[in-house]
């Protein structure tokens, strides 16, 4: 399967279209989930072109874990969470439907459910919940 340059996360990365980031370096850019599944969800993806883990490099596959992991840590922090749901799919049999590599980060609270997949979240929330994200990170 080949990359598609024209898929919304490469649009998002040439700031073709808006998103709410949190964090980037060198190789990595998070940002927030507008269908958040939780408060604070938010994908990690590597800046240069990968179509999903199966034709990742090793290295794309390090720096986008690394940045998980820091995200993961500040999600706890900024949101009192009790755990994180990290999320992966590969191609639309494996559930993706955006085809640049990403990770879904979750923060989890006891007992609370994940909200259903597909609905949009609340823009204003979503850029508070931002904010917490990125003090989180200072
Ligand atoms: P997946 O490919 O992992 O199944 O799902 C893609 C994810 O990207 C979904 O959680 C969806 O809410 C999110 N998403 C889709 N389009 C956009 C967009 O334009 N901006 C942002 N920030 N997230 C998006």
């Amino acid at each position: 399967m080949q990359y598609d340059p024209d898929n919304i996360f490469a649009k998002i990365l040439r700031k073709e279209i808006p998103s709410e980031c949190v964090y980037e370096d060198d190789t990595t850019y998070a940002f927030m989930d507008i269908m958040p599944r939780a408060d604070g969800h938010l994908l990690v993806i590597p800046k240069d072109p990968a179509r999903n883990t199966l034709d990742a490099t090793p290295k794309q596959l390090a720096d986008v874990m690394a940045s998980v992991q820091r995200l993961s840590h500040a999600v706890m922090k900024a949101f009192g969470a009790d755990g994180v749901t990290l999320q992966q799919f590969n191609e639309a049999a494996g559930g993706q439907e955006v085809f640049h590599l990403h990770f879904h980060v979750l923060p989890r609270h006891t007992g609370q459910p994940l909200r259903a997949p597909g609905q949009m979240g609340d823009m204003t929330a979503i850029a508070e919940h931002a904010e917490r994200i990125r003090a989180a990170l200072a």
